[in-house]
């Protein structure tokens, strides 16, 4: 067994006696708030530490649950074990409709959405008649559990603890796994993500419910702990402090939710009853305690306390279970010599900026295409057209004889096209084989659900057994353990490279694949980009290293400021006076 697996083990044995121990009431208390905040910024990790979404409106959805729960056991009877599914349905559609408004939209919107919603809600359950206004229902029955009510604080902690334990393992799962990728993927931008087929926005708003959904499972338990509910645990104040417990603990880690959640709701208690004292007065000043510790965090330890553990525990390596997966099905490639490309006269402005000017040419299958040129000349953004990261300002990309021009970049990517990035994009905080299997995405299909239950581990061993075969083809099979972030610029570019093809593509497009490669890791790109032709795959390569485009590319495009300035074989190019003179920038 591992080290981790004990502390697992040890830390359930705990939690299994701990309510049997002569530990005083007031501990077993502040431990059921302890998880009652741990099951909330769970969700936290996933929406703010993996996706990237600032929520400060999580205590709000808390209340939700807490009020649908205690409005229909207290109005109409209704069983706990019915609420707390009612509950999760109206806290789900509430959610899913904040977050299809919300997350489209970039950068501050969400915090400020959900400040607004987190405020709204608690005025407006203040004012509600029905629900009591600011003195909220009082008298919400215990949770009845096989004919036992749950009426005590040592009761109540064995169904909290089991639903956090669940939460813990659930997620955990849930990041190991296909989907688990593709939201770590779309933290600080979706354009990868998109390349590689994801839905960014689907994603986003999958973690926005899921963390709503711990929210108000959170809000069932809460209400039926305290026996009463009144709008003050689910206002603005609160929704801060379940942000504060996720930063603090560390928002990447699932364990960092419960460290926070402890560490806060005891300094908390500590606090309320030092700081009078300290400072003569009783007033809320825990809260500036709090902002200066907050500031500490991320001046000093970014990723939180967790990360402190983490770095302590030995690394595993994931055990690799996946060798005798049955390999993915592949793709029908276009038979050689077809046009799998067609770019017709494709113009891209930036303002007054003519970056992409009419630009024509084909590639055909089983064919390298060099598109060479200055710096600025206009590669790049011919490559965002053709993936679909930019909309062209006019002109046709037929693929395979279909138009693409306006299709998103996910649709492109299904199609059959995949690519890397001049500047290379990925998940520094995955390993590289994760982010390889990345690229895997459009051939899986287990979503969250059957991640959360581990029902995935078949597609996902033949997932990652294509990863690894597509490393070991580019070299990197001794590096597959490592993190991404970890490697130097030369082989993240290869790890790109890898990912792309993890996609099985009938076309790659590659961005200076070269640059930062060192000698030998050059000549076994080339030995690979010529197997890939030999395969039948297409190859459309900007590259800077002249020696390499012309042993290796069959064709070459030169552009000099937007515009296609000759086609022609690598001979022609070499020959021509005309590239001769943009390279060096003189009149020609
Ligand atoms: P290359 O890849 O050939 O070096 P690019 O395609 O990156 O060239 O850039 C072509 C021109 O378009 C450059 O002048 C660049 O400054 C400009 N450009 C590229 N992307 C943008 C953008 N998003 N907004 C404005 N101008 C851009
Ligand atoms: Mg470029």
């Amino acid at each position: 067994m591992s080290l981790r697996s004990i502390s697992f083990a040890v830390f359930l044995v705990f939690l299994a006696l701990l309510p049997q121990l002569p530990v005083p009431e007031f501990w077993i208390t502040q431990a059921n708030y302890i998880g009652l905040y741990t099951l909330v910024v769970i969700g936290l990790v996933l929406l703010t530490g993996v996706a990237g979404l600032t929520s400060f409106g999580q205590a709000a959805f808390v209340g939700l649950g807490a009020y649908t729960a205690a409005y229909l056991t207290l109005t109409f009877g209704v069983s706990p074990w019915l609420t707390v599914w009612a509950g999760l349905a109206f806290t789900g559609c509430v959610a899913l409709l904040l977050g299809w408004l919300t997350l489209r939209m970039s950068g501050h919107y969400l915090p400020l959405a959900t400040i607004a919603w987190g405020l709204s809600l608690y005025y407006l359950l203040g004012n509600i008649d029905a629900l009591g206004k600011y003195d909220g229902l009082l008298g919400v029955p215990a949770i009845q559990f096989f004919g036992v009510a749950l009426n005590t604080g040592r009761s109540f902690f064995y169904l909290l603890w089991t639903l956090v334990i669940l939460a813990i393992v659930a997620v955990t799962h849930l990041l190991d796994s296909r989907t688990g990728r593709a939201l770590r993927a779309v933290k600080g931008g979706t354009t990868m993500a998109e390349a590689m087929g994801v839905d960014g926005f689907r994603i986003k708003v999958m973690a926005f419910v899921l963390a709503a959904l711990l929210a108000s499972v959170s809000g069932w338990l809460f209400a039926h702990f305290q026996r009463t509910v009144n709008p003050s645990p689910f206002g603005l104040k609160m929704g801060i402090e379940y942000l504060f417990m996720a930063v603090l603990g560390g928002v990447g880690h699932v364990w960092g939710a419960l460290v926070g959640a402890g560490v806060v709701k005891i300094l908390e208690d500590q606090l309320q009853v030092l700081l009078p004292k300290l400072l003569g007065s009783s007033g809320n000043f825990e809260i500036i305690v709090f902002g200066v510790i907050l500031v500490l965090v991320l001046q000093y330890a970014r990723d939180g306390l967790w990360a402190f553990v983490e770095a302590r525990l030995p690394k595993v390596n994931r055990k690799v279970d996946w060798q005798n997966a049955a390999p993915l099905s592949e793709r029908a490639r276009p038979p050689r010599g077809e046009v799998v490309l067609d770019v017709q006269a494709v113009r891209k402005e930036f303002g007054g900026l003519v970056a992409v000017n009419d630009v024509t040419f084909q590639v055909r299958a089983g064919e390298i295409l060099g598109l060479i040129g200055p710096n600025g000349a206009g590669k790049s953004t011919t490559f965002n057209l053709v993936t679909g990261v930019l909309p062209a300002t006019r002109g046709e990309v037929k693929f395979l004889g279909q138009r693409i021009e306006a299709l998103p970049s996910r649709e492109i990517a299904k199609r059959g096209v995949s690519r890397t990035f001049q500047h290379v994009k990925m998940v520094p905080g995955m390993t590289v084989l994760e982010n390889v299997a990345l690229g895997g995405h459009l051939r899986g299909s287990q979503g969250v659900l059957a991640s959360m239950l581990r029902l995935d581990r078949e597609e996902e061993r033949r997932l990652l057994r294509e990863a690894e075969r597509q490393l070991v083809r580019i070299g990197m099979g001794d590096r597959i353990h490592e993190l991404a972030g970890n490697l130097a610029l030369g082989p993240q570019r290869l790890m790109e490279i890898a990912r792309a093809l993890c996609a099985d593509p009938a076309l790659l497009l590659l961005d200076e694949p070269a640059a930062g490669l060192r000698h030998q890791e050059k000549q076994a790109l080339m030995a690979v980009l010529r197997q890939l032709r030999g395969e039948g795959l297409s190859i459309l390569l900007v590259e800077h290293d002249m020696d390499l485009v012309m042993e290796v590319t069959d064709r070459i495009v030169v552009m000099e400021f937007g515009t296609k300035l000759m086609e022609g074989t690598p001979a022609d190019v070499q020959a021509s006076p005309a590239v001769r003179a943009a390279y060096l920038g003189t009149e020609h």
